[in-house]
């Protein structure tokens, strides 16, 4: 701005109508200019942080293992739910097929790797105690 305001002093002394007019119009060019840099700068620093705000919690959010039936899935937010086995061993959170009736169970399978899992316990395996031990029937 210093050279600028210099040129504007001396045009003001100079007879040349010209000269003025253009200095005075690069004057008010350069004004505009300087708003809208700081406009911009304004605009881009809210985007930056709004950006930061959004990939925040994706880094920090670890998907949540819950136990459904006899199967472990993990969730995360509304998606899920997803293959234990492949988040743990690849970190790719596969989500499972829609639930199937299979035979008194519901099954779900995972598309990337193939495993099958039961969100209910199976009949036989509920019902079956223990033959030994304090709570089996040679037991007591
Ligand atoms: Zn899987």
């Amino acid at each position: 701005m210093t050279a600028l305001n210099a040129a504007r002093e001396r045009a003001k002394g100079s007879r040349d109508a010209d000269l003025k007019k253009h200095i005075s119009s690069l004057y008010d060019e350069l004004l505009a200019l300087k708003e809208a840099v700081l406009r911009l700068t304004d605009e881009n620093g809210q985007l930056q942080r709004t950006i930061a705000e959004q990939s925040r919690p994706a880094e920090k959010r670890e998907p949540e293992l819950r136990q459904v039936g006899s199967a472990n899935f993990y969730f995360d937010g509304n998606k899920g739910p997803c293959c234990q086995p492949c988040y743990d061993s690849k970190g790719t959170l596969t989500v499972l097929t829609q639930p199937e009736d299979w035979g008194g169970d519901v099954r779900r399978q995972c598309v990337l790797c193939g495993e099958y899992f039961y969100e209910k316990p199976q009949e036989h395996r509920r019902h079956q105690a223990p033959s030994v031990g304090p709570n089996g029937w040679m037991g007591r």
